[in-house]
């Protein structure tokens, strides 16, 4: 099965403060399968390290104040290159990220609340209905 996964998951070096969220529930738990690592805001073309982003009123908002969604959009639209290259019957994304968060992110306030709600790339990814679940999703499926 061919399986989109948050880069970020994998180890890989994207997250916005230069560093990774490695899963090793994720990496596991996909062995039999094909992982292609998605990183939508270095698809945007965000820099790595970058300033935080956050969805504030449908906007993506930058920390420091700058409206960066229509880079943003940009990013979805490389995503959707990859999704017509590649298929994906499913994708395991970072919960509550601007970009890859499911169901669950943050408010826009920059004081980690949580607020309802998909980010960019997520919603992409259902748009084109690719089925998501997060690595939340993963461990609670271990823990039982
Ligand atoms: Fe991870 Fe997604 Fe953020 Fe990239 S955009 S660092 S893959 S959560």
């Amino acid at each position: 099965m061919i399986v989109f996964v948050s880069a970020c998951l994998l180890g890989i070096d994207c997250k916005y403060n230069g560093g990774n969220n490695y899963s090793k529930a994720v990496v596991d738990s996909l062995k039999n399968d094909v992982i292609i690592p998605i990183c939508p805001e270095q698809m945007a073309g965000f820099t790595t390290p970058r300033i935080p982003i956050e969805i504030k009123d449908g906007r993506v908002i930058r920390k420091d104040g700058e409206d960066v969604t229509e880079q943003m959009k940009k990013g979805c639209i490389e995503l959707k290159k990859y999704i017509d290259l590649y298929s994906p019957i499913l994708a395991v994304l970072k919960s509550r990220s601007p970009s890859c968060g499911y169901k669950v992110i943050y408010d826009g306030s920059f004081t980690s609340t949580r607020t309802e709600g998909n980010g960019f790339a997520c919603q992409t990814l259902l748009d084109n209905n690719i089925k998501v679940i997060t690595e939340e999703d993963i461990m609670s499926e271990i823990k039982g």
